[in-house]
C-alpha cells in the first residue's frame, strides 16, 4: 500500500482591494480617490479626494508613481496634523465641472 502523501495548498483568498477608505474626518468608509492628469505635467498627477459621507473634498499634486494607498497614507497625515481643513480651504474654488 503506498501511502502518499497529498499536500494541500491552500490559497490565501485574494483580497479584493477595498475602492473606498476610512475618511479620517467623519470616520465612515465613504471615501474614495481618483486621479486627474495634469495637463503639461508628466512628473506629478493630482488625486482628488472625496468623502461621500461629510463631503470632504481634497485636491492634491502627488508624484505620478503615487498609488491610492500613498494618497491616502498623505491625507491620514495632513489630518494628524490638524492641517486637513486647510488644505479644504485652500482648493475649494467653487464647483469645478467637467
Ligand atoms: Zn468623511
Amino acid at each position: 500500500m503506498a501511502r502518499r502523501k497529498r499536500r494541500k495548498i491552500i490559497k490565501p483568498k485574494p483580497l479584493s482591494m477595498p475602492k473606498v477608505y476610512q475618511c479620517p474626518r467623519c470616520g465612515a468608509e465613504t471615501l474614495s480617490i481618483q486621479f486627474k492628469k495634469i495637463k503639461g505635467e508628466s512628473f506629478h498627477k493630482l488625486a482628488i479626494v472625496k468623502c461621500g459621507t461629510c463631503k470632504l473634498y481634497l485636491e492634491l499634486t502627488v508624484p505620478q508613481v503615487f498609488t491610492e494607498i500613498d494618497v491616502y497614507g498623505k491625507v491620514i497625515d495632513l489630518a494628524n496634523e490638524g492641517r486637513l481643513e486647510e488644505m479644504i480651504g485652500e482648493h475649494t474654488l467653487g464647483s469645478e465641472e467637467e
